[in-house]
């Protein structure tokens, strides 16, 4: 019987970061990682926005996101390959009665350092060609159905940005096996479900490979970085609902269309969030757009479905930008979010009922951002036994029942 130290589940950006910061700190156990797809990062992380920003309303998040730019910042020197980085800051516009409140996170952002200006729309206007702030362009009955307002102001964020997370995340891996005791990474392997003892201990994993054939592969830590599949592994596995995670799969769409005009402006546009929660930035000479659905239902489900961009982005897109009325829907693709219904954060750390079992899923939509920082927290976590980093306690599994939640007011 194969047996490890560490058995990763999830070969995303999560488990990448994760398995590379153990091995930097010096855990000198053996890794086994696996994912049932056919190469590393093929899940959510391969159809990311990758956007990081480190406007948060929350100190875990400001602080994880913070660390997380300055590691995507010196990646290529530590990592020897890029990982896409593009610093060309976050725009948020607002309308006035939410830009009334922006005085109170402007206030924790300073007091946190976060690097931010506070812009008025000639500013907004002068940085996203052709999007006018005013309503005054638009029929007045357009206006009332879309229930558009004119934007009073933004917050400019300077070191926020996007990054490639499967590009990063190949990359953590590749470094992770020049070390001696490099991870092995099992892909076309499924977790069936993980063994605990009679105490709740992890015990190894039930794999399943391509060909279909079980093994049980021992390990005392069994790292779950499974994103939007944990519950369905934890369920396989016998852990009672009440154990199990807050956490519902959600499908997200991005929409690549062509630029309206040859204006040069587009190339270093913002990640800039309109409208109805409208989003959008450069993508290799394009524009990347989204908005996630209201209440999208709780499914695994990832179909692409391009009316959606036709129902619900085109309109208020082109009024807020009319030039944006000649771009093309060239592509696009379905993915999704594992949301934390609770609080829209990440679940990070130990499994309180059951030891062995670690926890780095959830990231409810910003874990191509923090897991860079988040792997550096949880490896000091299993060597050391506690955090150093950053004191990522505030994202543990037993928040939910001492009912310490993190609200998070910035989710996109
Ligand atoms: C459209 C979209 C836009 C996004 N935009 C952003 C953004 O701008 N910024 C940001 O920070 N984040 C963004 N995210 C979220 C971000 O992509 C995710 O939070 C992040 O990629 C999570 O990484 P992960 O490694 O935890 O999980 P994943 O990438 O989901 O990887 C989990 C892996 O586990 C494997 N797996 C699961 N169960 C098993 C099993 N039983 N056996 C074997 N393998 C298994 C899967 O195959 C998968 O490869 C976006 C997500 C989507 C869908």
């Amino acid at each position: 019987m194969r047996t490890y130290d560490l058995v990763a589940v999830g070969a995303g950006i999560a488990s990448a970061s994760l398995v590379y910061n153990l091995l930097k700190q010096g855990f000198k156990g053996s890794i086994l990682t696996l994912d049932r797809l056919d190469a590393v990062a093929q899940g959510p992380s391969a159809f990311s926005a990758g956007g990081f920003r480190n406007l948060w309303t929350t100190s875990i998040n400001q602080q994880l996101c913070s660390r997380g730019i300055e590691i995507l910042k010196g990646y290529k020197d530590e990592i020897g390959v890029s990982c896409g980085f593009k610093q060309t800051g976050y725009l948020f516009t607002y309308y006035a009665k939410a830009w009334e409140r922006i005085p109170e996170a402007a206030k924790i952002w300073s007091d946190n350092g976060v690097n931010f200006e506070l812009w008025t729309p000639q500013q907004i206007e002068a940085k996203i060609p052709g999007l006018k702030c005013g309503t005054d362009h638009i029929d007045p009955e357009v206006a009332e159905y879309l229930g558009f307002e004119p934007i009073v102001g933004g917050v400019f964020g300077n070191d926020c940005g996007a990054f490639d997370p499967s590009q990063a995340a190949v990359g953590y891996f590749e470094k992770a096996a020049a070390f001696a005791n490099k991870p092995t990474v099992q892909l076309r392997t499924e977790a069936v479900k993980i063994l605990f003892d009679a105490s709740g201990r992890t015990e190894g994993v039930v794999i399943k490979d391509a060909s279909g054939a079980e093994e049980t592969v021992k390990a005392g830590i069994v790292a779950l970085c499974a994103g939007p599949w944990t519950n369905e592994l934890l369920e396989r596995s016998g852990v009672p609902k009440e154990h199990r995670l807050p956490i519902i799969n959600q499908k997200r769409m991005l929409f690549i269309t062509d630029f309206p005009d040859q204006d040069p402006r587009w190339m270093d546009i913002p990640m800039t969030i309109i409208d109805q929660g409208i989003y959008f930035k450069e993508e290799a000479g394009n524009l990347m757009i989204g908005k996630a659905r209201k209440d999208a239902p709780d499914s695994l489900e990832t179909e692409f479905e391009p009316d959606y961009y036709v129902e619900e982005i085109n309109l208020p897109m082109q009024e807020r930008i009319p030039s944006v009325a000649v771009c093309k829907l060239k592509s696009g693709w379905a993915s999704l979010y594992d949301t934390v219904t609770e609080d829209h954060n990440a679940i990070l750390g130990w499994h309180e009922e059951y030891p062995g079992l670690l926890l780095q899923t959830g990231y409810s939509g910003h874990g191509a951002m923090e897991s860079p920082a988040a792997g550096i927290c949880l490896a000091e976590l299993v060597i050391t036994g506690k955090y150093q980093t950053i004191d990522c306690s505030p994202l543990r599994w037993g928040r939910f029942r001492e009912k310490q939640l993190v609200h998070e007011k910035i989710v996109i």
